[in-house]
């Protein structure tokens, strides 16, 4: 298990909980990106298995601690293996370790959008009910994705991770470009998911966004048209990578992947061919 990865954005902290990592074949996740391997080496090296047929998929957390907020974005799979991936059984008590305060510190959840590995750790069953696993968050995702259409894994991860949040009133239904305090604001990045946000941390001149799953490994920086299978609506999240390339190549804007393994982190380059590192 990889050592947490730390991050400061100005006076707001970033930390990497690692779930796990799974090696998964380019045309499980990205069928097009197994062609343009060889042209996006060797930065993207870090990224793949040694022979570049597997992308590294990494499942983590990533707690962002504002001046103001202890906040978790995205709580991956959860301690299950009833969805196409399955869970670490000792994450949860990685992210607590990791949390300052525990997870009673926990102010805000935000889940980027619906998807099992992005909810598994919200809830807890105790007594046979699902509750909420952070007991003094509030949980926030998009009223368009609350309000999505679900396919079968979906909807049983709702009735397992959402659902009961709903039930003890601790889901909010925010707007796509909701601020949840001075540093750290939401915005659109649809096409994975119809009401998929962007997390942006901002304090004076420092910037970062987390990802969430617009993208899934760092060579679709360099080839946006190559769609992520699970991609809702492929022509929009590949306008949504393109965006993203064409405002941040180039800048200190530092890019979290929320699926990038160890670095993890990183900057987008233009310089006539597009890189990450
Ligand atoms: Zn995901």
């Amino acid at each position: 298990m990889a050592a947490n990865l730390q991050w400061a954005i100005g006076r707001v902290r970033v930390t990497r909980v690692e779930e796990r990592i799974a090696s998964v074949p380019w045309g499980g996740l990205v069928p097009d990106g197994a062609q343009h391997v060889d042209a996006c080496r060797p930065w993207i090296d870090p990224f793949m298995s040694d022979d570049g047929a597997e992308l590294e998929l990494s499942v983590h957390s990533f707690i962002v601690e504002t001046p103001e907020h202890v906040v978790v974005v995205d709580t991956c799979i959860g301690d299950t293996d009833e969805f196409s991936l399955p869970g670490d059984s000792g994450f949860g008590q990685r992210l607590a370790t990791a949390l300052p305060g525990g997870l009673d510190a926990v102010d805000i959840v935000v889940c980027t959008h619906l998807h099992f590995d992005h909810v598994g750790w919200n809830t807890v069953e105790v007594d046979g009910v699902r509750v909420p696993r952070f007991p003094n968050a509030r949980y926030l995702a998009t009223a368009t994705e609350i309000d999505a259409e679900r396919d079968e894994e979906d909807a049983a991860s709702y009735a397992r991770s959402i659902e009961p949040l709903a039930v003890a009133g601790v889901l909010d239904a925010v707007a796509m470009d909701h601020r949840v305090d001075q540093w750290l604001s939401l915005e659109p990045a649809p096409g994975h998911t119809p009401g998929h946000v962007v997390v942006r941390i901002t304090d004076g001149d420092d910037v970062a966004i987390i990802t969430g799953d617009f993208i899934h490994t760092p060579l679709q920086f360099a080839h946006p048209e190559a769609s992520s299978r699970p991609d809702f609506d492929r022509d929009q999240a590949t306008e949504t990578r393109r965006r993203y390339v064409a405002e941040l190549a180039n800048t200190n804007t530092l890019v979290l992947g929320t699926h990038f393994g160890p670095p993890t982190a990183g900057y987008i380059k233009d310089d006539g061919a597009v890189s990450f590192s």
